[in-house]
């Protein structure tokens, strides 16, 4: 595939100033950022092509050789020591490792969707780590969706430095071990001639550079323990055990870079009269035998206040009631409402007194109590739940 030209690629003038061009980077950056685009590999493949224009444009040598010689000034060969990432492409990795810090302060505050995605592994050298949370919530905040503020102990930038863990900006040598270039090359001898392999500079972490005077706060990491009260937004609809993930309120990155994710884990608050079943809530209402008998009106909850329901004449223990729409939220806001489902049971008393028992033992010699007429071609309790919910 031809590559594209580097200026085309961040939308700059061939002339553009190195501060067009790191703006113009940032921009693409911040618009193709995995993060923002999860999974898609069009995106990603973007996010690489602008970091690699960016290496490029923002070295004002190899911003030179491109502009004599185009692409082809690029690769390995032209070059004479040209490491960098000339013909491969770059990785997430490097791009994160190399040019994490124009992220920052970017990244924050939105809300990031669901987690549970594998985040692309190897890009840590840059970025802070991810912090876990739990929220317990009321039947009541699951079903309307709630804010809540959480305070949360995490590392943040080190406000002396700014977060980079030196002292000043003349707090600097070139790392001794790599000589600015962050990487090492080693080469190897194997069965199939010499490779050479690059990593990561151990000295430096991959920065370039070494702090010669660290920052008396920080000592020097960019990073110092605080507290955030974070404000995440939780919408209607959620469920035990699930993640959201706010995105850059997690942990700091040493000297800069961007911040490790917030993820909430869910939790429910039981609720002693209705038990979710997905989307619906099951109560288990108990009625007088009278009312089972004559019919009546009894009060069962809703999520936030009570609702009065009718009982039929001759209503049997089992029988399942629904109060429609009167459930949770589907959490993506499509769909219906779940609904309220009342199984009704017939309270039998445990103790009569003698008049009770006088009532009960005449009513009791009645045809339609000795008979149970009809009592053979009704379904079973378990019937009835099964076609219910079958
Ligand atoms: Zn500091
Ligand atoms: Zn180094």
């Amino acid at each position: 595939m031809a590559k594209r030209d580097y200026y085309e690629v961040l939308g700059v003038e061939k002339n553009a100033s190195a501060d067009e061009i790191k703006k113009a980077y940032r921009k693409a950056a911040v618009k193709y950022h995995p993060d923002k685009n999860p999974g898609d590999k069009e995106a990603e493949e973007k996010f690489k092509e602008a970091a690699e224009a960016y290496d490029v444009l923002s070295n004002d040598d190899k911003r030179a050789r491109y502009d004599q010689f185009g692409h082809a000034g690029m690769d390995g060969s032209a070059g004479g020591g040209f490491g960098g990432f000339g013909g491969g492409g770059f990785t997430m990795e490097d791009i994160f490792r190399n040019f994490g810090d124009i992220f920052g302060g970017h990244f924050g505050g939105g809300f990031g969707g669901f987690g549970g995605g594998g985040r692309s592994s190897g890009r840590s050298v840059n970025r802070g780590t991810d912090l876990r949370v739990k929220v317990r919530l009321t039947l009541k905040e699951v079903a309307e969706g709630c804010t809540k503020k959480i305070k949360i102990s995490k590392l943040m930038a080190c406000d002396q430095c700014g977060g980079t863990g030196a002292k000043d900006a003349q707090s600097y040598s070139t790392c001794p071990n790599c000589h600015g270039a962050g990487y090492t090359v080693e080469t190897v001898n194997s069965f199939f001639g010499r490779a050479q392999t690059q990593r990561v500079c151990p000295t430096c972490g991959g920065e370039g550079k070494v702090i010669t005077s660290p920052c008396s706060k920080c000592r020097g990491e960019g990073v110092v323990r605080g507290e955030e009260v974070v404000e995440i937004r939780i919408p209607a609809g959620v469920a035990e055990g699930m993640q959201l993930s706010v995105s850059g309120k997690g942990n700091a990155a040493r000297h800069g870079g961007i911040n490790g994710d917030l993820l909430v884990v869910i939790e429910e608050e039981p609720n002693p009269e209705l038990i979710r079943d997905g989307n619906d809530l099951l109560h288990n209402l108990k009625i007088p035998v009278t009312t089972a008998i004559l019919g009546g009106e009894v009060e069962v909850p809703t999520i936030d206040s009570k609702a009065r329901i009718k009982i039929a004449a001759g209503t049997q223990a089992g029988k399942v009631l629904r109060l429609k729409g009167k459930g949770l939220p589907e959490v993506n806001g499509y769909g219906s409402r779940g609904d309220i489902l009342v199984i009704v049971d017939i309270f039998i008393p445990t103790k009569i007194n003698s008049e009770e028992k006088k009532l009960l033992e005449k009513l009791s010699a009645q045809p339609n109590f000795k008979k149970m007429d009809g009592a053979r071609g009704e379904q079973n309790i378990f019937e009835r739940m099964r076609n219910f919910f079958g």
